[in-house]
């Protein structure tokens, strides 16, 4: 009997092992030459980083197929981790810091039992919960198609009416989790459902602004086979299996799904495989796969204009063409810009694949969701959540912070969903004693032919300052053109010395209106200063008669400076809640300033 429960055992761990691993993590040197042959075997470089000290030296999460793969190419090589999923288990289980988050999530977002990772059930509960605390906001679940093992693929949509289609309201697509051991992909998701419905019932204007009119759509799991897989291999977190648990011709399983899609499908070898116990396996034919179909059926029955397809790890913003060397999309100017945005709060770095992992791969899903014709054009983004100590597993002290740096890039998707303007304000000066002019730059950010625009300054009401209005059309922006104005200003009254002046340039895209905020300080010495706002607060709730909110980290050098409408100061605080009962009802501005600059500004109404 005995015999027979070893004999058993030994048996299992042997199953284990020959399907899943134990990944290691590898250190390496890898001429240009001796990587080129390694990609043009299929080696996903997901997961793999150069080390930045040195020249040739690389480290990477690899199978033992792909460990046996490095070792016959790379000279030079050292295992790091000699097991993955138990260092993950057990560095998530020793995570001293996993109750000291600093940052308060959104009511309702929850960790999850799997390393802190929400695992498939709590991610359908979850979604359930959602919508029974926010029934006018997020419609109920609905199954996009199951997969190969009979598990539903779920989508919600996040609007104003939700359980109505309202064509006039632009798409959005967020995605997750095509790769079964990225959750924290699907993690932050999660966390900025929360976060924005949360924003709209606390009235902030910008939450407001993108659930009113835009439809956003989430599917936080592509692969629930191979995150269930997962979670019966490694409950606790850590596993380690990437594609869907397709049996393949060969006996071997899964398919990795973000190469099955049909655009430029199996072009090649480089980042794809055509073998079976491959990670890349790119499946036998394009869409094989039903999580493939679900996703091809779903999104050829909406009017996606995004999309963000979130994997793990690399700290990389990836967008199309994957497949070959200097192909690049006829929009790739519109792709870089609208990147540059994106990354702008969390500093991921932007490219193709190849101009941020230097490989290539076809059968993407942001390549099909661009390139097919068989629905409208998709500005889709493949944003690698998370750097090399992350992993693909982060730490629950992680999971909260990653989660947060994602929300702007969220929110950017879905304020100017590919179809805006981007204002840049140069340079102010004096042309007469008693008038200004206010240069600033308009910048396409893919904005369609034949908008109307009308643009004006608004200084709020500043009795001392009246602008011009510009009107004009697209035609003269449409491809990606920078198109300079100057606004004029007029002094009905003499300006003070030292004050700011807040104002905004307001911008309405055939009457879909657009703020970009800046402000003037007077300093009679050296003229008039500009300041642009680089980075987007939110005040809420605004309107508001007791408390306000500033959503912004605070550092030890930021204060935040409160000021009247005519740009005076009223006072400074050092903490993100601020009084404002005493204030007098009107329109007040907040700015929030470091090393005294001031990086952030945003108007609010006292009642
Ligand atoms: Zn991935």
């Amino acid at each position: 009997m005995k015999y027979k429960i070893a004999f058993f055992l030994l048996f299992c761990s042997q199953i284990i092992t020959a399907q899943t691993g134990p990944y290691v993590k590898l250190r390496f040197s890898l001429s240009n030459s001796e990587m080129k042959q390694l990609l043009r075997s299929g080696f996903d470089p997901e997961g793999m980083y150069k080390v930045p000290t040195a020249v040739n030296l690389f480290e990477a999460e690899l199978s033992q197929e792909e460990l046996r793969l490095v070792k016959s190419i790379s000279k030079q090589t050292e295992v790091l981790i000699s097991d993955l999923g138990r260092y993950y288990e057990n560095r998530a289980l020793n995570d001293v810091a996993r109750n000291n988050n600093s940052i308060v999530p959104p009511p309702g977002f929850q960790l999850g039992t799997m390393g802190g990772f929400l695992n498939y059930t709590q991610i359908v509960n979850m979604l359930d919960s959602m919508r029974r605390r926010y029934p006018n906001l997020i419609s109920a679940k609905k199954s996009i198609g199951n997969t190969l093992e009979g598990n539903a693929v779920y989508v919600v949509k996040i609007s104003d009416h939700p359980d109505k289609d309202e064509p006039s309201e632009k798409q959005v697509l967020y995605d997750a989790m095509h790769h079964a051991r990225e959750p924290q992909a699907m993690m932050q998701l999660m966390y900025f459902m929360w976060y924005i419905m949360d924003r709209y019932e606390k009235k902030d204007p910008i939450a407001q602004y993108i659930i009113n009119n835009r439809e956003l759509y989430f599917i936080p799991i592509v692969n629930p086979d191979g995150y269930l897989y997962n979670a019966s291999i490694a409950p606790n977190g850590g596993g380690m299996w990437r594609k869907n648990r397709s049996t393949n011709i060969d006996a071997t399983r899964g398919v990795d799904l973000n190469r099955n899609y049909s655009y430029d499908w199996g072009y090649d070898d480089v980042g794809s495989s055509p073998l079976g116990n491959s990670n890349t396996f790119r499946g036998p034919s394009a869409f094989s796969e039903p999580e493939t179909q679900n996703m091809r059926n779903f999104v050829n029955t909406k009017k996606f204009k995004s999309n963000l397809s979130y994997h793990t790890f690399g700290g990389y913003l990836i967008y199309p063409f994957g497949a070959r060397e200097n192909y690049y999309t006829p929009d790739s100017n519109m792709f870089r810009l609208y990147a540059d945005s994106l990354t702008k709060d969390n500093g991921y770095s932007a490219g193709t694949v190849f101009e941020t992992l230097n490989y290539f791969a076809n059968g993407g899903s942001c390549d099909w969701m661009y390139g097919d014709s068989s629905h409208s054009k998709i500005f889709s983004f493949t944003p690698e959540v998370g750097f090399a100590n992350d992993g693909f597993w982060p730490t629950p002290s992680r999971i909260i912070p990653l989660c947060e740096e994602n929300i702007a890039p969220n929110l950017f998707m879905a304020k100017y969903t590919v179809n805006g303007l981007d204002v840049i304000t140069s340079d102010t000066t004096f042309s007469t004693e008693n008038s200004l002019n206010i240069n600033l730059t308009y910048f396409s950010a893919g904005l369609e032919n034949n908008k109307k625009i009308k643009s004006y300054v608004d200084f709020y009401n500043h009795a001392a300052l009246v602008s011009n209005l510009d009107t004009f059309n697209s035609n003269g922006l449409a491809t990606f053109s920078k198109l300079p104005f100057s606004f004029a200003v007029n002094f009905n009254a003499p300006l003070l010395n030292k004050t700011e002046i807040p104002y905004r340039i307001v911008s309405i895209i055939d009457g879909e209106i657009q703020y970009d905020s800046s402000i003037l300080i007077i300093d009679k010495t050296v003229g008039i200063k500009q300041e642009n706002r680089k980075k987007e607060i939110s005040i809420y709730p605004n309107p508001s008669s007791s408390i306000i909110n500033i959503e912004y980290t605070l550092q030890k050098n930021t204060s935040i400076k409160l000021y009247s409408i005519e740009g005076k100061l009223i006072s400074e605080h050092r903490s993100n809640s601020i009084d404002i009962s005493a204030l007098v009802p009107g329109i007040y501005f907040v700015s929030v300033v470091e090393n005294n600059k001031i990086i952030a500004l945003e108007s609010f109404q006292k009642q």
